[in-house]
């Protein structure tokens, strides 16, 4: 534990309107934890910040003191990034404003505010942000690193609706990026992740969507798993872009809608979500339900907030999570042959096999337009580990790394966001060499002495 005196607190507390969380406080402990549970980290100091002000406070204390530097958005990172031993933790949890302006069809947003924050804002007004699907992630950490959700097929990532951010670098200077401000920062928390400052704020482009979208669940039988799974890849590219279908294996959970003999049984799910008329999605569905058979499905319009919190029950926080990822080529039949041997052996029953399909929006914005670089693949696979008992954390994460070796022939690239602590080599995997080369120097202008170092790290060049 890193040796901060009273009195260094104190001086940080003279100019600092947010709560200050030391190791002796009765919050420290709710404090310190983040959504995996395999994190339990000790930060000598927990900032808490209530203002764009109390960030550059924090980051210079920070700098002053040569303090370790963990940035906490929502906490999700499943690479346990936003929490560190000994240091201090810029907490931007209580900075969650979301202001809309209808007019312009655009909203800003704190660096700290969660997806539903942004959802429940923007659909008082029939708009949303393209994000991604669990309520309870940070816009942060998921739009530095990309983000995409129902939305991106048809609208673009996270980051391609960003207009602009404010960002407090490691001098401590809070500077606006756009287009036309700080261009070169503007390009690289595109897909750079935290790397380069304290994100405070974030404006976004809304999309018109309503309020209501046609969505679902359809559970397809795992034993025409092979056969679905083949058709799947053909169908969802015949879609058009305001139609997303993914698919995840897992073991059936206790749906409602799900005969009894199902639940805990491994089955295929079918979610998608069509941005537009009733009738039409009815019949863009018509093929999932038509081929192979089906245990059960949960289909009709949905209220967009209420359908974005539908997998919030499957990814609560606390459990112990650890994912494997990178971006297929194709689902190829040797590809399909080894999801399906080690859906075979999912070491617990909350572990999920997920398949999103990218196509469409992103891949029409030029690969070095933004830091996010892997544009074209069509389908991420991410092994999504989740289990509760420490004792078999061994058994999970072999599982994991053994069935994401044996998918690297297929893939091509990985979504930063979803890299656990891999290491160097493996963060350069998220990026083209050029873009790579590019964060660096970019690296070497904002933040020299890697400051921001907690996250999937771009070093500085010296
Ligand atoms: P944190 O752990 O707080 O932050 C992640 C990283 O970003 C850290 O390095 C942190 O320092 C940095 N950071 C966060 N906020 C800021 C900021 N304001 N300024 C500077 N740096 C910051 N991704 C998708 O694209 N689509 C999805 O649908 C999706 N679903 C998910 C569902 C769940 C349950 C989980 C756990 C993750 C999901 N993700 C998804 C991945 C998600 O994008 C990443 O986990 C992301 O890092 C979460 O951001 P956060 O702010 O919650 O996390």
């Amino acid at each position: 534990m890193s040796t901060l005196s009273n009195d260094q607190i104190s001086e940080l507390k003279s100019r600092f309107r947010g709560h200050l969380i030391t190791p002796d406080d009765s919050h420290y402990d709710y404090a310190r934890k983040i959504w995996n549970g395999m994190f339990d980290k000790r930060p000598s100091l927990i900032a808490q910040c209530v203002t764009t002000a109390d960030v550059v406070s924090a980051v210079n204390f920070a700098r002053e003191h040569g303090l370790l530097v963990a940035v906490r958005g929502g906490g999700h990172n499943s690479a346990g990034k936003a929490v560190c031993d000994d240091g201090i933790v810029i907490d931007l949890s209580l900075m969650r404003r979301v202001n809309v302006d209808p007019r312009k069809k655009t909203a800003r947003v704190d660096g700290g505010a969660l997806l539903g924050d942004v959802d429940s804002e923007t659909q008082l007004h029939g708009l949303a942000v393209s994000a991604g699907v669990v309520s309870h992630t940070g816009v942060g950490g998921l739009s530095l690193g990309g983000g995409f959700g129902w939305l991106s097929r048809s609208h673009g990532l996270s980051v391609d609706n960003l207009i602009s951010a404010d960002v407090v670098t490691a001098d401590g200077t809070l500077l606006h990026v756009s287009q036309d401000e700080n261009e070169d920062l503007f390009w690289g928390i595109r897909g750079g992740g935290g790397n380069f400052g304290v994100v405070t704020s974030l404006e976004f482009k809304c999309a018109e969507i309503g309020t209501e979208v046609f969505s679902g669940v359809i559970v397809k039988a795992y034993e025409n798993a092979h056969d679905y799974i083949s058709f799947h890849q053909a169908y969802v590219q015949t879609l058009p872009d305001e139609m997303t279908v993914w698919l995840v294996v897992r073991k059936a959970p206790p749906l409602p809608f799900l005969p009894k003999e199902v639940h805990g049984q491994l089955a295929i799910l079918i979610p998608f979500a069509w941005l537009g008329d009733q009738s039409e999605g009815e019949k863009l569905i018509e093929p999932i339900r038509d081929h192979t058979p089906s245990h059960g499905e949960h289909v009709g319009m949905n209220p967009w907030v209420g359908w974005q919190t539908l997998f919030d029950g499957f990814a609560e926080h606390g459990a112990r999570n650890y994912w494997k990822s990178h971006h297929l080529k194709d689902l190829s039949t040797e590809c399909v042959d080894q999801l399906l041997s080690f859906a075979q052996t999912l070491p617990s029953d909350e572990c999920e096999i997920f398949i999103p399909h990218m196509e469409g929006a992103p891949s029409r914005v030029a690969e070095d337009a933004t830091a996010f670089a892997h544009r074209f693949t069509p389908f991420v696979l991410n092994i999504h580990t989740r289990w509760r008992d420490q004792n078999d954390d061994e058994k999970c994460l072999a599982w994991a790394r053994e069935f994401h070796q044996a998918t690297e022939p297929f893939s091509q690239g990985v979504y930063v966001n979803f890299i656990s602590d891999e290491g160097e080599e493996r963060v350069k995997d998220a990026y083209t060499q050029s873009t790579w080369d590019r964060l660096v120097r970019l690296k070497d202008k904002y933040d020299p002495q890697n400051m921001f170092s907690l996250n999937q790290n771009i070093k500085p060049s010296s």
